[in-house]
């Protein structure tokens, strides 16, 4: 399971600073009444970027493993919050997804390049979408772009910065920004939907 770690640190710093070992979690968080045997688990790799580890706890109860990820790096996909950002900005700046590509200097052909593209593109417009529902209050005006998220949070860095802001919601969102399941999985339609229509409190009888 990931855990938020909260911190202003770019994924350069993070590494640069080892600051994985400042990375703290002091109760369980499936149990934080204690007594379930919680302890420290090391730290795993990462390879991008390079040097990368993420502070690891272990709940022998739970039999889960929380991984504390930073607020630069994604979910469940290789490097930074900050790279895939800029990868939204070229495609929104772009024609098409295809000038878009002439910019991106990975290793694979063009239509490696595309689907390597548009699955970004889906996962943080499909988490902007759900934030508009989720908190119309800071951004019933937006359309699910990074431009226009930028406007209304007037941050360069949309993303690490809606780790913070929509920190509630990181188990809804899908990654590389948040710690939930992919659009079309049957645990999303599960989660969204409830938190949609939770049912009324029950009625105190006296
Ligand atoms: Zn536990």
């Amino acid at each position: 399971m990931q855990i938020r770690y909260a911190t202003d640190l770019s994924a350069e710093q993070y590494v640069e600073r080892e600051a994985w070992r400042k990375a703290r979690l002091d109760e369980c968080p499936i149990h934080p009444e204690g007594g379930c045997g919680y302890c420290k688990n090391g730290t795993y790799k990462r390879k991008y970027p390079e040097g990368t580890r993420v502070a690891r706890w272990y709940c022998s109860v739970g039999h889960t493993t929380f991984g504390l990820l930073p607020d630069c790096l994604c979910s469940r996909l290789k490097g930074s919050l900050n790279e895939v950002e800029s990868v939204i900005v070229d495609v929104e700046s772009s024609s098409s997804q295809e000038e878009a590509a002439d910019n991106i200097r990975i290793d694979i052909d063009l239509p490696g390049v595309l689907r390597w593209i548009r699955r970004r593109v889906k996962l943080v417009q499909f988490s902007l979408a759900m934030l508009i529902d989720l908190m119309p209050s800071l951004f019933s005006d937006c359309n699910p772009s990074i431009s226009s998220f930028r406007c209304v949070l007037c941050v360069e860095s949309v993303l690490p910065e809606l780790r913070s802001r929509a920190s509630l919601y990181l188990h809804l969102l899908p990654p590389p920004l948040g710690f939930g399941p992919r659009p079309g999985s049957k645990k999303l339609k599960k989660n969204h939907f409830q938190h949609e229509t939770g049912t009324d409190p029950p009625l105190l009888t006296r």
